[in-house]
């Protein structure tokens, strides 16, 4: 990475808690990715990415906003990025998977909450995340109790828009939504002083759909045995999405997809032929919370898909692209993303169901339930995963767990035992 420090100063960063975040993040990267063998030549891409993340993409961030451009932060897939990106912002997920700023964090929030709020809040107090920094606005939903009341202390700290995300998906939580994703279109107009036309909308519709159909190519691949790519790279993939410039990004991944092509026709995969495949289901894994899926692939499994918001929720479905005026297209980003089958809507069957078809088309010997400690909608939701898996005959191991690594041998152990298990 180049110098960036005087960008970094620039943009109020603590710079002594941002050295010793850089200074964690490298070696966890390298013992967790770089330690892979025969891994595809393009993810080259993907770690220069990571290599880069405080440097090269906030420096575009930063060109973007000196050209008169807004920065939109995000937290959850619920927030429509083609409405952001209608209006000429750039929309950018936040990452929160790591517990850094927790000290500062506990002084506005309890000590016992789930650790992506107690992130986020700890980043932003600590001026650690330069992409926080960057953000003009921050897009909150009340998606789970724990944020909605997290992101009025946050709106102290940083302008917070806040959309109101329905629980159930009965008609007229529908059109509350509409009606929320329209208040948003406006909202995001004025606030970047750009219009959103039929036009603009429905180009980043195409460039989002766009974006989903590759990691969509991707996700298809996984379905061969041998796999040839690991389930940790395709996570990775799935969180710089949230992140990336989104045609770059596009491209980069159909790269991936035509080398993962070549690769299938000449049968070398990355783990043997009969390798274990589990299916990982549950709370989003925000970068680089990557503890669980390094401990299942070094434990004799491989990840074949990921049933989560980093994962299949955030490209599974598409925006339909018939509408051709403002109104029409607007509700079809609506319905698409009500389609997001998150722990917060009661009930969830669509959830179970899409899981049940995931384990039969990606072939998986089990399913590994990840639930982040203090998340009350995946752990509870848990006990009716665990229901319909059984009445299935599917092997399934629940685990619930932080950031922190404290617990990763025990994990370790558990995760073999199940690995074992599922392989007879
Ligand atoms: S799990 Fe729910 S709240 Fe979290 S990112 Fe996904 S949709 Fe949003
Ligand atoms: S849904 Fe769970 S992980 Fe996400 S913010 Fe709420 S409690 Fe935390």
């Amino acid at each position: 990475m180049g110098d960036y420090r005087k960008m970094w100063q620039d943009l109020g960063l603590d710079m002594e808690s941002h050295d010793q975040l850089l200074e964690v993040l490298p070696p966890t990267y390298h013992d967790v990715y770089l330690t892979q063998e025969n891994r595809p030549q393009i993810m080259e891409y993907f770690d220069f990415v990571v290599n880069e993340n405080h440097g090269l993409r906030i420096e575009e961030l930063q060109q973007h906003k000196s050209a008169g451009g807004k920065v939109i932060g995000t937290f959850c897939v619920f927030v429509p990025e083609e409405i952001i990106r209608a209006a000429g912002g750039i929309c950018i997920g936040l990452c929160s998977g790591i517990e850094i700023g927790a000290g500062e964090a506990e002084k506005v929030l309890p000590r016992n909450i789930c650790p992506l709020i107690k992130s986020f809040m700890g980043f932003k107090l600590a001026k650690v995340c330069p992409y926080f920094e960057s953000s003009d606005m921050v897009v909150g939903e009340t998606t789970c109790d724990g944020k909605k009341k997290a992101f009025e202390i946050l709106n102290d700290y940083v302008p917070v828009h806040v959309m109101e995300t329905p629980h159930m998906k009965k008609d007229r939580d529908r059109k509350l939504w509409e009606e929320e994703v329209k208040d948003f279109a406006r909202h995001i107009e004025e606030f970047t002083g750009n219009s959103i036309s039929a036009g603009s909308l429905a180009q980043s519709v195409r460039e989002s759909n766009d974006k989903r159909r590759a990691l969509k190519r991707l996700s298809e691949l996984r379905k061969r045995d041998p796999v040839v790519i690991s389930g940790k790279d395709c996570l990775l993939i799935e969180q710089i999405a949230m992140y990336d410039d989104v045609a770059r990004f596009t491209a980069k991944v159909n790269e991936l997809c035509d080398e993962l092509e070549k690769r299938l026709e000449s049968g070398v995969g990355i783990f043997p032929a009969g390798t274990p495949r589990v299916i990982v289901t549950g709370t989003p894994m925000a970068i680089p919370n990557w503890k669980v899926p390094h401990i299942i692939e070094s434990s004799g499994a491989v990840m074949v898909a990921e049933e989560m918001c980093t994962g299949m929720r955030y490209f599974e479905n598409e925006v339909s692209e018939q509408g051709t005026d403002i109104d029409s297209i607007i509700n079809n980003v609506a319905e698409r993303y009500l389609g997001t089958n998150c722990a917060v809507f009661t009930p969830n069957t669509g959830r179970m169901e899409r899981l049940t078809e995931l384990v039969k088309e990606y072939r998986a010997d089990g399913v590994i339930h990840c639930a982040l400690s203090f998340c009350n909608p995946y752990a509870v939701e848990a006990n009716r995963v665990e229901q319909v898996l059984r009445q299935q005959g599917i092997p399934l191991l629940k685990i619930e767990t932080g950031y922190d690594q404290e617990d990763a041998g025990q994990l370790k152990t558990r995760v073999e035992a199940f690995v074992e298990m599922i392989k007879e």
